[in-house]
């Protein structure tokens, strides 16, 4: 993007019609209405008035994954739980992506049991990982602002280089934040 300046005129900003897409691509990511335990508080309330999350980031939640391009796991996954977990990812739009919100989500938190997912990564892949138990509502606005830069570079990656290339960063991104959390069980 620039800015061409004529004497005595009005500026003008020029870009390109990617770009545009780019940006909205990543300033209208719809969510997955979608919540599992006691994190998805949280996740509520940062939707609500008092931290506005959906209306400041152009964010929808949709109770249809076919309508939504972002998953936030909000909660404890229990094994009886990941397959439908798996399901709604499966059904959602592409390209999408994933938050996973709070300890159980990312490791299994407190919950090293045999009914737990030790890490919602196992059954589909992860962004973004926010940490806390729960995390407030700031750390998830901090978590959609990280994915939202994810979102422009690979969408300029997919222009300019293919989506190979695109994936190929994502994959990277993941496996990058997958192994700040250390080792797990
Ligand atoms: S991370 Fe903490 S607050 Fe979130 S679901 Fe697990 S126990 Fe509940």
């Amino acid at each position: 993007m620039g800015v061409s300046q004529t004497q005595g005129q009005p500026n003008i900003i020029t870009t390109t019609v990617d770009w545009v897409f780019s940006w909205a691509r990543r300033s209208s990511l719809w969510w997955l209405q979608f919540g599992l335990a006691c994190c998805a508080i949280e996740m509520i309330s940062s939707a609500m008035p008092r931290f506005d999350l959906a209306e400041r980031f152009g964010m929808l939640y949709r109770a249809s994954p076919r309508q939504a391009d972002l998953m936030i796991v909000a909660g404890t996954v229990t094994k009886k739980m990941a397959p439908v977990v798996r399901q709604l990812y499966d059904q959602m739009a592409d390209p999408k992506w994933v938050i996973s919100m709070g300890s159980c989500a990312n490791v299994g938190g407190p919950f090293d049991t045999y009914a737990v997912v030790q890490g919602v990564d196992q059954v589909i892949p992860v962004d973004i990982y926010v940490p806390g138990c729960p995390p407030v509502p700031e750390a998830l606005y901090y978590g959609v602002l990280e994915l939202q830069n994810r979102v422009i570079r690979y969408e300029r990656l997919k222009e300019r280089y293919g989506l190979e290339a695109a994936e190929a960063y994502r994959q990277e991104q993941r496996e990058a934040a997958r192994s700040a959390l250390g080792p797990r069980s």
